[in-house]
């Protein structure tokens, strides 16, 4: 199990499909396809699905947030060099980490989904 669950987070890792592993998830940029290109593994499994992938890029940004700021807060170092870090990081992390939240979300489904069809491969 525990190397399955390895392998699913490499797969995610690298922005492959989490049933085949070999189909790339994007098309180009942040241009997604509806389905894998090898296996046809549909990547948006029903209307809403990707509320969890935000729901994963918003925590993954805050973690790293939390991350640089909060030893910068706790040393007592002044307002503005946190200021000049964290609020572009804001903004700009989120776009960062939007391919792979998806990626990272359609695993964390198939950890906690698993259904017959995902293996019937
Ligand atoms: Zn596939």
């Amino acid at each position: 199990m525990l190397g399955w669950a390895l392998l699913l987070l490499w797969r995610a890792l690298l922005l492959r499909c989490p049933r085949c592993g070999k189909g790339k998830i994007y098309r180009r940029g942040y241009t997604m396809h509806e389905a894998c290109p090898v296996c046809g593994w549909r990547f948006e499994r029903e209307e809403g699905y990707w509320t969890g992938a935000m729901a994963v890029n918003l925590v993954a940004t805050e973690l790293v947030i939390v991350a640089v700021i909060f030893p910068l807060a706790v040393s007592g170092a002044p307002a503005a060099p946190m200021l000049i870090i964290g609020l572009p990081a804001t903004v700009l992390l989120p776009i960062l980490g939007y391919r792979h939240s998806k990626s990272f979300w359609m695993t964390i489904d198939f950890l906690l989904n698993p259904t017959p069809e995902m293996f019937n491969y």
